[in-house]
């Protein structure tokens, strides 16, 4: 496993030890559930309180603002139902991006079959949305905007800003998808302005399967699971204390690394580009080359397949990705690179890297090797190829 050269980390990140030490007592002896009254039951509900505390400082938050989910999923999942549901006798229209997560999209899909509007925002050529064009889509009916912080495929951050002040003026819900941004850019729920947001733990060195949803006070939102009456009566089921544990301390150590951390990845991040665009030829870069994530790379590469490059890389112990890891199972060009104006064969000649806080330069030199020789290979092959 040490050899491998890991550049997968939008779709997942590996735990972070310090993590797992702070969760294996809530695995084991400290097994009680946060709802009862005897004292292990105090103590797991105690360490439920200072996790959701650390998240809430991460985003600039009050504690009670903060609601426990099994992840980003559920939490995007719980943004789109519950606010449609809460503000039904309000309107019926939804405003959203092209090129979302299909944790919002899917959800909005299911809505727009059931009757409701919906308005899929078109994104530039380097992903950003145009704030005149949400200007202009805003109607009466209007009860969500749901536009993500940083796309998890291209990197592109948005203007979460200037939305929130939109949509606070006109007074309708501004719920951002903030998976991929969360621990690795500043992200202020203030500042944005944002009524939600989702949190996933695995993007920044927690567990799989936790996340959580702020919820701005006096934010009117229906439930989603309907249960017992945890998290203050608004987010049923037994507490994943071991993952809200490992979510707090990878908040934690979020805070205190982030800035140290964005500075180191983002050059390897551009000594990356940089070594695709003077190394090879018939490139070209997906995605904002500024506005863009610490950790992001994602190219096109002319003539050859996105998927062939994964499986000749991974012979040589590295892992990369061509897409976001839910679609990458499946033929489909991406979404996301088609919002993006990309012809289906560039589409499917891309390829992401997502650096993390264990990569090295010294990586970067290798993956560039086998990415130049792996690149030259398929496209002696290629058809397709005549460059
Ligand atoms: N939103 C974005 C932008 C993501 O990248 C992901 C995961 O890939 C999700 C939502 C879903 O998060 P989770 O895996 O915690 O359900």
């Amino acid at each position: 496993m040490s050899d491998i050269i890991y550049l997968d980390h939008a779709a997942t990140t590996p735990i972070d030890e310090e993590v797992l030490e702070a969760m294996l007592p809530y695995v084991t002896e400290q097994y009680g559930s946060a709802s009862t009254l005897y004292s292990i039951g105090r103590d797991a509900s105690k360490a439920v309180d200072e996790a959701r505390e650390k998240v809430a400082s991460l985003i600039g938050a009050d504690p009670s603002e903060i609601y426990f989910t099994s992840g980003g999923t559920e939490s995007d999942n719980w943004a789109v139902f519950g606010v449609s549901a809460s503000k039904s006798k309000k309107g019926n229209h939804i405003i959203t991006t092209k090129f979302e997560h299909h944790a919002i999209l899917e959800p909005v899909h299911y809505l727009e079959k059931q009757g409701y509007d919906v308005t899929y925002l078109d994104v530039d050529s380097d992903g950003v949305i145009d704030i005149e064009e949400l200007k202009a889509a805003i109607t009466d009916q209007t009860i969500l905007i749901a536009i993500m912080h940083a796309n998890n495929e291209i990197g592109t951050i948005e203007p979460v800003e200037e939305i929130g002040k939109i949509a606070r003026d006109k007074n309708i819900h501004f719920h951002t998808d903030t998976v991929q941004s969360v621990g690795h850019i500043p992200v202020d729920v203030n500042g944005i302005g944002c009524h939600s947001l989702a949190i996933s733990a695995h993007k920044l060195y927690g567990p799989k399967g936790i996340g959580a949803m702020y919820i701005r006070k006096g934010s009117r939102i229906g439930r989603f699971m309907f249960g017992g009456g945890q998290e203050n009566n608004r987010r049923a089921g037994t507490h994943n204390v071991a993952g809200i544990v490992g979510l707090g301390k990878a908040a934690d150590l979020a805070m205190h690394r982030m800035e140290s951390e964005a500075q180191a990845i983002t050059k390897l991040r551009d000594a990356l580009i940089d070594g695709v665009e003077s190394r090879i030829k018939g490139v070209k870069l997906n995605g904002h080359r500024t506005e863009r994530l610490p950790n992001n790379v994602n190219f096109s590469f002319d003539g050859i397949e996105g998927e062939s490059i994964i499986l000749l890389m991974d012979m040589n112990g590295i892992c990369v990705s061509s897409g976001s890891a839910c679609t990458s199972g499946s033929l489909d060009p991406s979404h996301v690179l088609l919002a993006l104006g990309l012809k289906h064969e560039q589409a499917h000649g891309s390829l992401r890297m997502t650096l993390g806080k264990d990569n090295t330069m010294e990586q970067m030199e290798k993956t560039l090797d086998v990415l130049s020789d792996t690149v030259d290979r398929l496209r002696a092959m290629s058809p397709l190829f005549n460059g």
